[in-house]
């Protein structure tokens, strides 16, 4: 049994993690303060003795009794609309909290895994994306806040790895979907599937020709514990799935499987959205033995059930 420190763990990807962690006997602490985490993540965890959560702005240094063994230290706002909202607490959390978190890792000599992400690609000019591309990132434009906060805590975390040798590794998540996805993140799985179910008109951002490849939530988790649990260090490793949809099949898939009567509507495309996205899994599959393995239609098929769900709760 190890201690495991989470940050971000009431959010959409920690508490999936926490789920399976507990559930492979770790003991975890959770850090979250809940800007875009939720407690209801962790509801049906909250009598469990092996889960420990405080709410805590990473930005603020923390120091912990227990010795912590690992930190996957996923917090950070994730989707458009939060880190268009709250540009500096993005980019605070990603430098200041990220350092923070090396900073515990140090002390308690733990190992550290950054969530990271494929928008440090930016709109990538090469492509599918490698771990060796370098990136195509608008220092400026809207996004900017949260793609040069990933790249800082990237560099961060590699200078501490190179400076300190703390034990570090880094992820970079491409879009991930699933159960817990919060209904208004704007992200396009909840909007085109609430819409769907409402029958009401799908909003299609610019002409739907853009891409970008869904990894379902268990496979993601999946990855980032081999990730973690593995010997590799100071490097970065993609994790999502190979297969590229354009935004417009996307919206056709999920009404079919809806059975949706939903028309579609054409809005501009934002300001700096990547044109195409796709990961290169080559690394991922050769030093960990992982790929993604739900097809899309399991995996948008339970993120349906989830959402009904939750449509149900709220119409009450
Ligand atoms: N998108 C869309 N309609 C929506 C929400 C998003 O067409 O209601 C588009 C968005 O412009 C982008 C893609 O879907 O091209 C994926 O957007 P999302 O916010 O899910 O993630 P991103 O990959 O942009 O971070």
């Amino acid at each position: 049994m190890s201690t495991i420190l989470i940050t971000g763990g009431s959010g959409f990807i920690g508490s999936h993690l926490i789920d399976r962690l507990i559930k492979d006997n770790h003991r975890i602490i959770s850090l979250d303060n809940l800007i875009t985490g939720r407690t209801s993540n962790l509801d049906h965890q909250k009598d469990n003795l092996n889960l420990k959560t405080i709410n805590h702005d990473i930005t603020e240094p923390i120091d912990i009794e227990e010795k912590i063994d690992y930190i996957f230290h996923m917090a950070s706002p994730a989707s458009p609309i939060d880190y268009l909202q709250i540009p500096k607490e993005t980019l605070l959390t990603g430098s200041i909290g990220t350092k923070n978190m090396l900073d515990l890792a140090q002390k308690h000599s733990a190992r550290l895994l950054l969530a990271s992400t494929s928008e440090i690609y930016g709109d990538p000019l090469e492509h599918p994306q490698k771990e060796t591309y370098f990136g195509n990132v608008n220092t400026i434009g809207p996004r900017s806040c949260y793609d040069e906060a990933k790249r800082f805590a990237e560099a961060i975390t590699m200078a501490y790895h190179r400076t300190h040798k703390t034990n570090v590794v880094i992820a970079r998540i491409f879009n991930t979907y699933g159960p817990r996805m919060r209904p208004n993140d704007g992200r396009v799985v909840p909007n085109f599937i609430i819409q769907s179910l409402k029958n009401e008109p799908v909003t299609i951002n610019g002409d739907g020709t853009q891409t970008r490849s869904f990894c379902y939530i268990d496979d993601l988790v999946d990855g980032l514990t081999k990730l973690m649990f593995s010997e590799i260090q100071g490097e970065a490793v993609n994790l999502g799935n190979p297969e590229e949809t354009t935004i417009n099949d996307f919206a056709e898939k999920i009404k079919t499987l809806t059975n949706s009567a939903s028309t579609t509507t054409y809005n501009d495309l934002p300001e700096n959205d990547p044109i195409r996205r796709l990961p290169d899994i080559t690394k991922a599959k050769q030093l960990l033995n992982w790929e993604p393995k739900t097809d899309i239609e399991t995996g948008l098929s339970a993120t349906i059930e989830h959402f009904k769900n939750v449509m149900n709760k709220t119409d009450k």
